[in-house]
């Protein structure tokens, strides 16, 4: 991007680009269109948080892909599966720590209403619903597996301004 407006070689203010943005230059001649035959490709580029696949695979592994909220053990391609989920989101706005006790085992319907503030966990350790807080079950946990409450703190106040904005 920068060698589009002349500043290609320095760094920016907030320090050295990385790889990410530097690959930009090919996306323009990857996003021809087509009219037929198999859709076309686009080289996009985005800075993506990286996260550490061996904390998910260890706490899913902790819990042999149960979901922590309904003990759903999905079986696909012969195999269990189960996602991890990130209590406070690793995004920008949230900066939530990629580390097992910011981390739930879920099936993939739980992984998704959690994330979408449609559920929570309250002070008890009992799922709710965020709207008409209706309990879903207990949280099972793990000894091997601390889960950190200010997390969930966190997500069940995000959750509150959810409620809110809807009423
Ligand atoms: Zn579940």
């Amino acid at each position: 991007m920068l060698s589009r407006v002349g500043l290609a070689g320095y760094t920016t203010a907030d320090g050295l680009l990385d790889e990410d943005e530097g690959a930009d230059d090919q996306e323009g001649a990857a996003a021809t269109e087509r009219a037929t035959g198999p859709a076309a490709r686009r080289t996009s580029t985005s800075s993506r948080l990286v996260r550490d696949a061996a904390i998910g695979a260890r706490v899913k592994e902790l819990h042999r892909h149960a979901c922590q909220i309904c003990e759903t053990r999905l079986q696909y391609k012969r195999r269990p599966y189960s996602e991890a989920a990130h209590i406070r989101g690793l995004g920008n706005a949230h900066n939530g720590p990629d580390e097992m006790p910011n981390l739930l085992c879920l099936c993939p319907n739980h992984h998704v209403l959690f994330d979408g503030l449609e559920i929570y966990v309250d002070v008890d350790g009992i799922v709710r619903r965020t709207h008409g807080d209706k309990t879903v079950g207990r949280l099972r946990q793990h000894n091997s597996h601390h889960i950190d409450g200010a997390h969930l703190d966190y997500h069940r106040t995000l959750c509150d301004l959810n409620r809110m904005a809807r009423s």
